[in-house]
């Protein structure tokens, strides 16, 4: 039965790595894959600096081309013997092509430009991953996404149109299994109607697997990460963590949704209205078990821990202290989201409506000016948002000591705290 299997940027962020991939796709040569793979390495956020660059004129764009070339040429030197192999001139065609976009005035549209040259790590990973199966001898077929994920233009957020995305996946994905066990794509990006590229949202490659997973009813999608599966809590800053075996995949998309990093939160969706399994799998360790998401009635018995950092907390007030009435709730969500501010987590009272949302300084800035029109507006910057789903009292104890708690919510099973450290 059809899989699907997702490798990121860390399972491709050398040469070794990528042989790592290989010795992984080589244990499957049964199954039929369809393999998404992200960019190498941290190769997003040095062509995100390069768009800054480009279109604010920060830094020089050359440089910082000329870094990204060099890192991707190494890997190819160590997996290629041939130095006239094919895959250096395919490479440079791509390279040429961002050379001139940037030799242009940018745009004024900042979401597009970032779009056109920020996919281009996707396609530069599966370029080389495909050529270096090839040459190894694992037959495949590499496939251009942007001709496969069809979406709106919401650039940087591209909405994903499934009935055109699931003919093209069937004309162009399925059919090619007659002749080919494995087809490469890239993780992250799309295409409009128009020919030109999306990207999904930072770390969207597991959607994309999804996506592929659902239009292919794929019988299970398997995650490849650098940790043994889903974790209860964020090793970064939880030292004792354990392996989650099994979740249900409304834990998955709770747990998700209040932030943990470990699967992109709109992953999850398609696969449960197709009930196709999600495994995350340690791509260090590939034959240990990881966390299977699935279908079940098994609630976990533990505590899940997930924690923001870098939170800001608004509070809103109508100038004249009269109370919050609907009419000024739906104005300032239009405020929002016309500001692109996501909220993590809101209450409202008699005289206030208080938001704890990313502090992103120049959003934040902005949505703070645009209130003022009309409201008082306060905020407290530097604070952290916990949360934890099947908590307990005593979870709560240890978490919050030493901490002020700003606002609290709870519900059944989950708790969330917006707090700052005791001074
Ligand atoms: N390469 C993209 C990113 O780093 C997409 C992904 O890794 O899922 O955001
Ligand atoms: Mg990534």
């Amino acid at each position: 039965m059809l899989q699907v299997f997702k490798f990121g940027g860390a399972s491709v962020k050398d040469a070794s790595s990528v042989k790592n991939v290989a010795s992984i796709l080589n244990k499957y040569k049964q199954t039929p894959l369809c393999v998404v793979i992200s960019a190498m390495g941290k190769t997003t956020n040095a062509l995100e600096r390069l768009v800054n660059a480009y279109c604010n004129k920060t830094e020089n764009t050359e440089l910082i081309l000329e870094d990204i070339k060099s890192y991707h040429f190494n890997i190819c030197k160590e997996l290629f013997t041939n130095e006239n192999h094919k895959i250096y001139t395919e490479l440079e065609n791509i390279f040429l092509e961002i050379h001139w976009a940037i030799e242009d005035e940018p745009s004024s549209n900042f979401d597009f430009e970032y779009d056109q040259i920020v996919g281009i790590g996707e396609l530069l990973s599966t370029k080389i991953v495909s050529a270096y199966l090839t040459e190894i001898g694992i037959k495949n077929l590499w496939i251009d996404a942007r001709g496969i994920i069809q979406t709106d233009n919401t650039y940087r957020e591209g909405k994903v149109d499934f009935e055109l995305t699931q003919s093209l996946v069937t004309k162009e994905i399925l059919s090619k299994f007659s002749e080919f066990d494995i087809i490469i794509t890239q993780g992250f990006i799309g295409g409009t109607s128009e020919n030109f590229m999306t990207t999904l949202g930072r770390e969207g490659s597991d959607y994309t697997a999804s996506i592929l997973a659902y239009c292919l009813n794929a019988s299970q999608v398997t995650i490849w990460k650098d940790v043994p599966g889903v974790l209860n809590a964020d090793p970064k800053w939880f030292s004792r963590t354990k392996k989650i075996e099994e979740l249900t995949y409304h834990d998955a998309i709770e747990l998700t949704y209040y932030g943990a990093t470990v699967i992109h939160h709109k992953t999850i969706k398609p696969l449960q209205n197709k009930n196709i399994a999600l495994h995350v799998k340690s791509f260090i360790n590939p034959d240990e078990k990881g966390t299977i998401i699935q279908n079940n009635d098994k609630r976990l018995n533990y505590p899940t821990y997930i924690f923001k950092i870098n939170q800001v907390l608004i509070s809103i007030q109508p100038k004249d202290f009269s109370f919050i009435a609907e009419g000024n709730l739906s104005e300032i969500f239009d405020v929002f989201s016309k500001c692109g501010v996501k909220i993590n987590l809101m209450q409202l009272s008699a005289i206030s409506f208080s938001v704890c949302c990313d502090y992103n300084t120049d959003k934040i800035n902005h949505l703070v000016q645009t209130l003022q029109n009309h409201y008082k507006v306060l905020y407290n910057t530097d604070v952290e948002l916990m949360t934890i789903r099947y908590y307990t009292q005593d979870t709560i104890d240890a978490l919050t000591a030493h901490k002020v708690i700003l606002l609290e919510q709870k519900s059944r099973y989950t708790v969330q705290m917006v707090m700052k450290n005791e001074l």
